[in-house]
């Protein structure tokens, strides 16, 4: 069902008022977590302001240490439909588990599957059984070819509103957090007729890398970018350094806008 052998037209996945693929460049920022009213009420503000289309924001978080904090649940997802009421934006929301899914599904409009939970095949199952839209991460370590049979997983069971995401896959450099595999990116649209995603804050890791790797995502096809945005990086409780403040996020909507606007 994600072959584009059986289904050559591209997919067009609609999230609320906005389409994912197409001829659409879809951009979806804000915090890497839902911290408190005033960041994520702040946060929507400037994603608003500067013309992104979506608003992300954890509220359950796959931290690696158990003792980092681990979000606001229910409570975030409360703050993220006050900051769309304001804002407009659609949100989305990652769940890491079937009852999470059950809990914030009903209130978000698009769910994401973190790269740790690409082959929680429960998880997949049970999403492919709602029609909710979902943003499926590739895996940290997966071949394009697990990736694919992930989203066939949630196909197969009949929710066919599947986005891809390339956040940068584990490679033996540590110089930055991830590699954005860019060549993911054609690769997917030959393969598939799914939209595709690329997410250059956690692929990698720094946020004066967000921009470059973001605007080398949309030459390379992607159909938006996934970014992280705090009104104070230094004080985020998750993913500060790969996160845009103000000014930064303001440069890379425009400087992406001009790339948008060549191709
Ligand atoms: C995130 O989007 O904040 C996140 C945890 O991403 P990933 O699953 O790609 O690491
Ligand atoms: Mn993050």
């Amino acid at each position: 069902r994600a072959s584009r052998k059986f289904h050559p037209e591209d997919t067009i996945v609609k999230v609320g008022n906005v389409e994912i693929g197409g001829n659409n460049l879809v951009m979806m920022a804000g915090p890497c977590s839902v911290e408190n009213e005033e960041q994520i009420m702040t946060a929507a503000r400037i994603v608003k302001k500067y013309g992104a289309t979506m608003l992300r924001g954890g509220v359950v978080k796959p931290r690696t240490s158990p003792y980092a904090f681990q979000g606001l649940g229910m409570e975030g997802i409360e703050l993220m439909k006050k900051a769309k009421e304001e804002t407009g934006l659609p949100i989305i929301c990652e769940v890491m588990s079937i009852s999470q899914l059950h809990e914030f599904g009903p209130h978000v409009d698009m769910i994401q599957l973190g790269a740790r939970n690409m082959q929680n095949f429960d998880l997949l199952k049970e999403v492919g059984k709602t029609n909710i839209p979902v943003l499926l991460k590739r895996g940290l370590s997966a071949t394009i070819e697990e990736w694919l049979m992930s989203a066939e997983y949630i196909l197969a069971g009949g929710n066919e509103n599947v986005v891809l995401c390339e956040r940068g896959i584990r490679t033996y450099e540590t110089a930055y957090r991830n590699v954005l595999d860019l060549n993911a990116v054609p690769m997917i649209k030959k393969l598939t007729h799914l939209p595709i995603i690329v997410d250059s804050a956690h692929s990698t890791g720094k946020y004066w890398m967000v921009e470059p790797l973001g605007m080398a995502g949309v030459a390379a096809g992607a159909d938006g970018l996934m970014v992280e945005v705090h009104p104070e990086p230094d004080k985020a409780l998750s993913d500060g350094p790969q996160s845009l403040k103000e000014d930064v996020f303001k440069h890379l909507m425009e400087n992406v806008e001009k790339i948008a606007n060549v191709l």
